[in-house]
């Protein structure tokens, strides 16, 4: 039984002593991952295509803010062997990990379907999108999900050995676009993230036996680079609220902060009674845009 000096967040949320690796940590909603988890005590292995955006990422963290994040790479997600060689480089370094976010994800290509012409509407879904940029959307956003969780299974379930049951968790970055029933000009990328919400589910009941949980967040509209379309010299984006306002159905009329997503990150790090969840983190978007 918990005595009340058990229940202060420094208690609930540490994760000193964690090893945790994230995919796309350089930029992001897996940068804001990389430093809620870094701020807390725990050593964070950061993962993408690019070196120098993880070295960015990395060199901007102040040490004397606890953990530590380090560039890991590089690693194309959506190739085995980038993946194989990463496992490997780390499995020198640690003997387990607690925490893998996979993060990594691009939005793919667009064509708006505003049309109320079918023949029109039918021109511009035609034209504009390619099977190849499809199935670069889904291996990217499900497919590379599905093959880092697999690879990384052995070290977690020694975080799991070595935190106890159930501790070690995989954290998948979906999206509120693979909930909602409005495609945001983007059908491929919201397809895919409706695949990547139920690959959570499907990895979370299977691997379960292997006492690795699984969870998802899905967010709303968060500052990165796929959102700002940029970054700064600390690989930080900015969103201002009028870009999300004039959406139109955002409900908290505001980007998520790096708090919002670095609470939802501790919690299902933490908390290893939560199994299979997908967490929206929207600002209230699908309150107001049909989910169902
Ligand atoms: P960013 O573009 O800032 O981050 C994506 C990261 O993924 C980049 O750092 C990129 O690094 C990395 N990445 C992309 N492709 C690959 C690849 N093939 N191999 C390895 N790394 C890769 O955007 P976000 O932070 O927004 O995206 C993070 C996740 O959050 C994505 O899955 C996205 O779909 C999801 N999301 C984002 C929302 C938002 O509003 N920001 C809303 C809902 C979901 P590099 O190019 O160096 O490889």
């Amino acid at each position: 039984m918990a005595q009340t000096a058990d229940l202060k967040v420094e208690k609930l949320f540490s994760v000193k002593g964690y090893v945790c690796v994230i995919t796309g940590g350089g930029s992001g909603i897996g940068l804001m991952a990389a430093q809620a988890l870094a701020a807390n005590g725990a050593k964070v292995y950061i993962t993408g295509r690019r070196m120098e955006a993880l070295e960015k990422a990395a060199e901007f963290h102040d040490p004397e803010e606890g953990g530590s994040i380090i560039p890991l790479g590089p690693c194309d997600v959506t190739k085995k062997d980038d993946l194989a060689k990463i496992y490997d480089d780390l499995s020198k370094k640690e003997k387990y990990i607690n925490l893998l976010v996979c993060a990594a994800g691009i939005s793919g290509a667009k064509a708006e379907p505003d049309e109320e012409s079918a023949t029109s509407l039918k021109e511009k879904l035609w034209n504009n999108e390619t099977f190849e940029q499809w199935n670069e959307t889904y291996n990217t956003d499900v497919t590379s999900v599905y093959f880092t969780t697999v690879a990384f299974l052995p070290l977690l379930q020694a975080g799991t050995d070595a935190h106890g049951h159930l501790s070690a968790s995989v954290i998948v970055i979906s999206s509120m676009s693979g909930i909602m029933r409005h495609a945001q000009g983007h059908f491929s990328y919201n397809a895919a993230k409706g695949g990547t919400v139920h690959l959570t589910k499907l990895m979370s009941a299977e691997f379960q036996k292997t006492r690795v949980r699984v969870n998802s967040i899905a967010p709303g509209y968060f500052p990165s680079e796929m959102t700002a379309k940029q970054s700064g010299a600390d690989m930080k984006s900015e969103l201002p609220d009028e870009k999300i306002q004039e959406k139109g159905h955002v409900p908290a009329m505001r980007a998520g902060s790096d708090e919002e997503m670095a609470q939802a990150v501790l919690f299902l790090t933490k908390n290893a009674y939560v199994n299979g969840e997908i967490l929206a983190v929207d600002g209230g978007v699908l309150n107001v845009v049909s989910g169902r």
